[in-house]
């Protein structure tokens, strides 16, 4: 080509290189959003609730042939249900198709800007896109981050409050994972932590979910609980009695989490020395992005970090593990707690968390 016919063809050529993407003969992006009925294998008793399943919003975002899957548990503790988040998402639904997604950074800043709470449907939403861009650029995310996928933790397997028969039975059927988390906080704790007892020895994390609401009976709650070889505490009491806690944790031996006491980011410095951790869950901070700066404050605060899960699919699940190489403890089990996961994604072979090999989540269809 000589240089006239170079001028002439760049001539042609920048008109197009003005337009956005989608004009230039690329496929526009689609997003789809669907609530999902997850059913779960036992019924799930907490402090907060008793249901037999759980409803989580799934996002698709299609762009260049590739689809990026979101999913979002919405938080019933903190208002949220799944007609909510799937609005929510919706609501932005302009702004995501319009915006260039390798800008996920900047994206995420404006779906924040933009919606207030609905903390699932961002998620769900940052989910979708760092899986997109995670199979464009052709990386599992957890090497877009930096990190080794051998150095991830082992999950905990979670037992939720039952009858101390059950709880047996489920204990003995939990016989693979070699750390269970077992939920109290209800007047049955004592009988609950001798049933699990009754039948393995081995390491136990205790969720009281803001169950205790009087400090010297938390004081001798977790004092009974350190005789029973429990290794940490989360969330003794509710969470706005943070002067509580504080008072208990200079009474007690075994670490604190927080869980329901920390829902910001902006929450963690106000935690400091009533609490030695925080539990990060990506439904509770907004996804991948956002969870990812939990971390890094709690670091800064000189903080333990536990990540966590909702009752959720394989999507969540995943994306959280693709973050957990940076976390003392897991805690991610949603997705073997459903008998209906429509994805695969990060395997548990004996506690140990195995991340997929694909490139962004690496989830298959089911
Ligand atoms: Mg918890």
């Amino acid at each position: 080509m000589n240089r006239r016919d170079l001028i002439k063809a760049a001539a042609a050529a920048a008109p197009a290189a003005l337009l956005p993407a989608a004009s230039a003969g690329a496929t526009p992006a689609t997003l789809e959003t669907k609530i999902l009925r997850l059913n779960l294998q036992h019924t799930w008793t907490t402090t907060m609730s008793s249901s037999q399943y759980r409803d989580t919003l799934h996002v698709a975002y299609t762009r260049d042939g590739l689809t990026g899957h979101g999913e979002g548990a919405p938080i019933v503790r903190y208002h949220e249900d799944a007609d909510g988040a799937r609005q929510a998402v919706e609501s932005v639904r302009d702004l995501v198709l319009s915006a260039d997604p390798t800008q996920f950074s900047k994206l995420m800043a404006e779906v924040f800007e933009r919606l207030r709470g609905n903390w699932a449907g961002k998620s769900a939403i940052d989910i979708a896109i760092m899986d997109w861009v995670g199979q464009k650029f052709g990386v599992p995310l957890y090497e877009w981050l930096g990190l080794d996928a051998a150095d991830t933790p082992l999950t905990t397997f979670s037992i939720g409050i039952d009858t101390p028969e059950i709880t047996k039975q489920k204990t003995l059927e939990a016989a693979e994972y070699p750390i269970l988390k077992v939920k109290v906080g209800l007047s049955t704790d004592e009988p609950t932590i001798e049933a699990v007892r009754s039948v393995t020895n081995k390491k136990l994390r205790v969720d009281a979910n803001e169950g205790w609401k009087d400090k010297e009976e938390a004081v001798r709650k977790i004092n009974w609980l350190e005789k029973q070889g429990v290794e940490f505490i989360e969330q003794p009491m509710p969470a706005e009695m943070i002067e509580e806690t504080r008072w208990v944790r200079s009474r007690v031996h075994i670490p604190i989490i927080a869980d329901e006491a920390c829902q910001r980011v902006s929450d963690i410095p106000k935690l400091k020395d009533a609490f030695d951790g925080v539990n990060v869950k990506l439904d509770k901070s907004g996804g991948m992005l956002e969870a990812r700066r939990w971390i890094d404050v709690a670091r800064a605060m000189n903080m333990r970090v536990m990540i966590g899960c909702m009752v959720s699919s394989s999507v969540t699940v995943t994306a959280a593990a693709h973050l957990s190489p940076l976390v003392d403890y897991a805690d991610l089990d949603g997705n073997l707690l459903i008998s209906n996961d429509p994805f695969h994604g990060v395997r548990v072979d004996k506690g140990k968390l195995i991340l997929p090999k694909g490139p962004g989540l690496g989830l298959t269809k089911a």
